[in-house]
C-alpha cells in the first residue's frame, strides 16, 4: 500500500474529545450545555439505529439530549405544532427530524419550519444560501460534506490551487462539497469540476483530479486508471453488497464497499479513506460540532 489511509474513526475521536472539552469549559463559565433535540417519527429500523446513534454520541458529550419519539401516523399539524415548540424553547440549540418521514407527510415543509439558527443539518435553504455566500455567513454547513473537508484538512492534504474532482450532484454531498471547496477560505480555494450521470467523459475529469471526492453511490464506480498517482482520494459512498457473520457478535452484518476500487486504488493515490470506517463516521461528529456551535452562537462566543 502506497497510500495514507484517512481513518474517520481517530479524526472523529480527535474531534469529538475537543468538543467534550469546550463544552465542558462553557457550562463552567456560562453554566449552559449545548441542546439537542432528535425526532423521530414511526419505527423504521435504520432511522432507529441512527437516531441510536446521534443521542449516544450527545450524551457521551454531556448534551442535554431529548429524544422525542412520534408515531407513524402524526399529523403533518402536530408535527409542525411540536417544531415550533423546540423552535421557541431555549434551552434547544439543535433540532434534527430523522428523514425519512412517512409519506404523509411533506417532509420539505417539516424541514423548513425548523428555526434556521437551530437547523444543525444544515438542510434549510437559509443555510444552504448561507454556505453558497461563505466567509462569516456559514452557520452549520450540512454534516457529510464538513465531515469531508475536516478530513482532507486533518491530513495535511494542499487544497489551495488544487484541482478538486467531485463525483455526484446531490444536494446532501456532492454540491455542497462541491461549493465549499471553491470558497475564498482555508481549506478550500480550490478548482473545482462536478460531473454526474450525464457527464460525457468521467474518466478524463477524475484523472485530473489532485483530491478526488466520490458520492455516487454505486459500488466501485471509480476504476483506479482514473486516479492521478498521489491524489487524495475521498470515498463517500456506502453500499450494501451482501452480508456476513461479524466475528465480534456473530449476527449477521451486511458487507459494505465504496464507490472506489479500494484495493487497487490505495496502490496508486497518496490518501485513501476506507469503507466503512472513513467518511461514515464523520457525519455525527459534524452534527454534534454544529449543536456546539449553535449555542456558542447564542452565547456570542462562537
Ligand atoms: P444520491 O443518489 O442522492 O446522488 C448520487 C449522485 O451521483 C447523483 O447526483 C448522480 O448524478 C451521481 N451518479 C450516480 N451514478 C453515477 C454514475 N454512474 N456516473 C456519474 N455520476 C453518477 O446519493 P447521495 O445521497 O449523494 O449519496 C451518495 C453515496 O454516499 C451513497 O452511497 C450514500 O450511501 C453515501 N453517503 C454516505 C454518507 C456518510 O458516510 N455519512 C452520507 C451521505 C451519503
Amino acid at each position: 500500500m502506497t497510500a495514507k489511509l484517512i481513518k474517520g474513526t481517530e479524526i472523529r475521536d480527535q474531534i469529538l474529545k475537543e468538543i467534550e472539552e469546550e463544552v465542558k469549559k462553557i457550562k463552567e463559565e456560562h453554566g449552559v450545555v449545548p441542546g439537542l433535540v432528535t425526532i423521530l417519527v414511526g419505527e423504521n429500523p435504520a432511522s432507529v439505529s441512527y437516531v441510536t446513534a446521534k443521542i449516544k454520541t450527545a450524551k457521551g458529550l454531556g448534551f442535554n439530549e431529548i429524544q422525542d419519539n412520534q408515531p407513524e401516523d402524526i399529523s403533518e399539524e402536530d408535527l409542525l405544532a411540536l417544531i415550533d415548540k423546540y423552535n421557541k424553547d431555549d434551552s434547544i440549540h439543535g433540532i434534527l427530524v430523522q428523514l425519512p418521514l412517512p409519506k404523509h407527510i411533506d417532509e420539505k415543509k417539516i424541514l423548513n419550519a425548523i428555526d434556521p439558527d437551530k437547523d444543525v443539518d444544515g438542510f434549510h435553504p437559509v443555510n444552504v444560501g448561507r454556505l453558497m455566500i461563505g466567509g462569516s455567513e456559514v452557520k452549520f454547513p450540512p454534516c457529510t460534506p464538513a465531515g469531508i473537508q475536516e478530513m482532507i484538512v486533518r491530513s495535511g492534504v494542499e487544497t489551495s490551487g488544487a484541482e478538486v474532482v467531485v463525483v455526484g450532484r446531490s444536494n446532501i454531498v456532492g454540491k455542497p462539497i462541491a461549493n465549499m471547496m471553491l470558497q475564498k477560505a482555508e481549506g478550500a480555494n480550490a478548482t473545482v469540476t462536478v460531473v454526474h450521470t450525464r457527464t460525457k467523459d468521467l474518466a478524463s475529469h477524475c484523472k485530473r483530479a489532485d483530491i478526488l471526492i466520490v458520492a455516487a453511490g454505486v459500488p466501485g464506480l471509480v476504476k483506479p486508471e482514473w486516479i492521478k498517482p498521489g491524489a487524495c482520494v475521498i470515498d463517500v459512498g456506502v453500499n450494501r453488497v451482501g452480508e456476513k457473520i461479524s466475528e465480534k457478535t456473530g449476527k449477521k452484518i451486511a458487507i459494505l464497499k465504496g464507490d472506489v476500487d479500494f484495493d487497487a486504488a490505495k496502490e496508486i493515490a497518496g490518501w485513501i479513506t476506507p469503507v466503512p470506517g472513513g467518511v461514515g463516521p464523520m457525519t455525527i461528529t459534524m452534527l454534534m460540532k454544529n449543536t456546539l456551535k449553535s449555542l456558542k452562537f447564542k452565547l456570542g462566543i462562537a
